[in-house]
């Protein structure tokens, strides 16, 4: 018998502000000239630097802290988080600890097509916070030598982290509430989210019940231990851990032993976890106020005019789509993936005398690119391909007589039971009607002159 995992999941968010979370060098490090240029002593963590949040970085933890249903802290503050690692020049991340800007919300989602079987879940958000993030770490081989460089244009930069309660139960799960965060955050204009640079990252923490666990479970009755896995840039990849993890913990579980609490990497080659370190307790990091970062304090009308920018998110856009206009969950589904093909699809059906549903299935079956084309000439060439042109039936007769006529060796094999020559021709006569005319009716007229 296999387990249940039971997993949350902490994701990090590099927000695209202009300037760092901190001060107010460029935050682009992935179009850096060099490394190192996107730097002074805020962020380089030198004696005196002293450190001013980022007005837009808050906005934006706050709206996206309300896409997910979360109550928004009238009061909120930072907090430095302790260690060494020679990525953290200052030996803390500035962070936020127990006044996180957002608590208590919550992600709706569909795991599959719930018209096909799947089903709708939703998974509870314990926190939205604000942080930044570290440098980066390059090993390399110079002379011959084997170095460890550092390059702190990343130091600095806004990072949202967003932690949901132990609410998953499969890798698919995750997966799909993965897909649906990624897609509110790209909606909401806040990060890239761009996974293979590492400006969304994930870590599901996992354990495993081997009882079946009700939906919620109550804190006392969780598994007494989890292993995080760290850094993973992929949503598949964290489906992948999961699973690997779930098999795992079940065969240690089932042989009495409880797994080591710890942090766990994902190697992609080999598709398996692999130990890294005994899991940290929180009070490890010596938690306390930046001295340096006066309180935040917000009113309610700040946070109303912050949040009067939400544009209609991806999954209510995927309901609409299918209650208005009729499309089914996949097609739906496909066109609000992406905002910039779900505003496309709207174009095209703001213009007269198209069929939505036609325009997205044509959209989604042909792949259109949308950067290459205009809602204009989508909607032409729907109309183009799709609209009967009317032909007088003397004028079909006439084309069947010069194609019958052309093709004598073609009848007499018909003749003489060939029927699938009947294709060929049917074929040849709508070639010399150039697509025009009911093409139900020229294949009756075919078959009566074939049948004389
Ligand atoms: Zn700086
Ligand atoms: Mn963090």
């Amino acid at each position: 018998m296999i387990g249940t995992p039971i997993v949350g999941l902490e994701i990090h968010v590099e927000l695209n502000t202009r300037s760092k979370m901190f001060c107010g060098c460029t935050n682009d490090p992935f179009h850096a000239p060099k490394p190192n240029m996107y730097t002074c002593p805020v962020c380089l963590g030198m004696p005196g630097g002293l450190p001013v949040p980022n007005k837009r970085a808050i906005e934006w933890t706050i709206l996206l802290g309300t896409a997910l249903f979360c109550d928004i802290a009238l009061e909120s503050k930072f907090d430095r988080k302790n260690y060494f690692y020679p990525d953290l020049a200052k030996g803390y991340q500035i962070s936020q600890y127990d006044e996180p800007i957002a608590t208590d919300g919550k992600l709706t989602f569909p795991v599959g097509d719930p018209t096909k079987g799947g089903y709708e879940k939703t998974v509870r958000i314990r926190r939205v916070h604000l942080e930044e993030d570290t440098g980066k770490l390059l090993h390399q081989t110079v002379d011959g030598k084997k170095v460890t460089l550092i390059d702190f244009n990343r130091s600095g930069v806004p990072l949202v982290e967003i932690v949901t309660e132990p609410d998953i139960r499969s890798g698919d799960e995750a997966k799909a509430f993965l897909k649906a965060l990624h897609q509110i955050i790209r909606y909401l204009g806040i990060s890239t989210a761009d996974m293979e640079k590492g400006s969304m990252r994930l870590e599901p923490n996992i354990s495993i019940m081997l009882e079946k666990p009700s939906d919620i479970i109550d804190e006392k009755d969780l598994p007494k231990y989890k292993v995080e896995v760290k850094n993973i840039n992929s949503f598949t990849f964290v489906k992948k851990a999961i699973d690997f993890e779930t098999e795992r913990h079940t065969k240690l579980l089932e042989a009495g032993q409880i797994p080591p609490q710890e942090t766990r990497g994902w190697n992609e080659d080999k598709g398996i976890t692999f130990s890294q370190r005994l899991k940290e307790d929180a009070h490890d990091y010596r938690y306390f106020p930046d001295p340096d970062i006066p309180p935040l304090v917000f009113d309610q009308d700040m946070i109303n005019t912050i949040t009067a920018a939400m544009p209609e998110l991806p999954q209510n856009r995927r309901e609409r789509f299918q209650a208005e206009l009729g499309l089914p969950f996949a097609t739906a589904a496909t066109l609000i993936d992406s905002q910039e093909l779900a505003d496309f699809f709207e174009k095209c059906i703001a213009i007269k005398g198209v069929d939505p549903k036609q325009v997205a299935n044509w959209l989604v079956n042909k792949h259109i690119d949308n950067s290459k084309t205009t809602p204009e000439k989508v909607v032409e060439e729907i109309i183009a391909k799709t609209t009967v042109v009317a032909v007088s039936e003397d004028t079909m007769n006439s084309a069947i007589q010069s194609v019958l006529s052309q093709n004598a060796q073609a009848v007499a094999d018909y003749k003489a039971g060939k029927t699938q020559v009947k294709m060929f021709l049917f074929g040849q006569v709508l070639k010399a009607l150039q697509g025009k005319g009911d093409k139900t009716q020229i294949q009756k007229l075919l078959e009566k002159e074939l049948g004389n």
